[in-house]
């Protein structure tokens, strides 16, 4: 049984009190829910505020938006897992298309950043997923067996048990267009599938995939009912509390 994980991604939003204000807020609207796992990825600049509240929230994580898979050094801008970790940082989203796409991450690079979250017992939210034009040209499978491969390499048994995938295809994220919950089934089936080949059955069918690309309270139910849907990672609709909430209650009954 795979317990459920919804995640918020707010990307570059929210200063320090108004995420503390979102946290008092989301805590009155959640009181009851079970079985989910709930991720908050803020920016940066929100982690110590954050990881204070959510150390007396049960059931409540903290992830970070991105790292540097260096230890320490000059790399002006970044930020190390041990720094994150400093933070009680359990989570670290990896590969998200915004990073692939405008700093131009490639495989190569998300995978040391992968491993070097492991090496600092940060658990990866590797981020996988196709353009239009690659769905357009049926080029999906092609694309994501390459991402996790190349995301993934090194990665031992127990460090994938550690590891979520999150599949968001590139044409879903912010555009308000969602996948059928029969494209992200299908999407998600042939990531597990893939997950085997590249370690072994029973790994594969541990690992939690979530969804994301514009997941809202009204298509999350249907969307987290499907059999290999492990969860969510929520971009727009994370960043008000009354509808994370709801996307939240939706993966503890699905
Ligand atoms: C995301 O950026 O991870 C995301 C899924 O965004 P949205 O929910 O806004 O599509």
């Amino acid at each position: 049984m795979r317990k459920k994980i919804i995640a918020a991604n707010w990307k570059m939003n929210m200063t320090s009190a108004e995420a503390a204000s979102f946290m008092e807020d989301l805590d009155l609207e959640l009181k009851n829910f079970d079985g989910v796992e709930v991720v908050i990825v803020p920016p940066f600049t929100s982690l110590p505020k954050l990881s204070e509240i959510a150390n007396d929230m049960p059931g409540f994580a903290i992830g970070a938006q991105n790292m540097w898979h260096e230890a320490s050094g000059a790399y002006t801008g970044e930020v190390s897992a041990g720094m994150l970790r400093e933070f009680f940082t359990r989570y670290v989203v990896l590969g998200h298309s915004e990073r692939r796409t405008i700093f131009g991450e490639s495989d190569e690079l998300i995978n040391k950043k992968v491993k070097a979250a492991h090496a600092a017992s940060l658990r990866p939210i590797l981020c996988v997923g196709e353009t239009l034009a690659e769905r357009d040209a049926n080029k999906h499978h092609d694309v994501l067996a390459r991402q996790l491969k190349g995301g993934l390499a090194g990665l031992d048994a127990d460090q994938m048990l550690d590891t979520v995938i999150a599949y968001e295809p590139v044409w879903a994220i912010g555009t308000g267009r969602t996948a059928s919950p029969e494209q992200a089934q299908e999407a998600h089936a042939f990531i597990r599938k893939t997950l085997t080949e590249l370690f072994d059955a029973p790994t594969a069918a541990k690992v939690r995939i979530q969804y994301g690309g514009s997941v809202k309270p009204d298509n999350a139910q249907e969307l987290l009912h499907q059999p290999d849907i492990d969860g969510a990672l929520v971009g727009g609709a994370s960043l008000d509390s009354r509808s994370f909430a709801k996307i939240v209650k939706a993966g503890s009954r699905a």
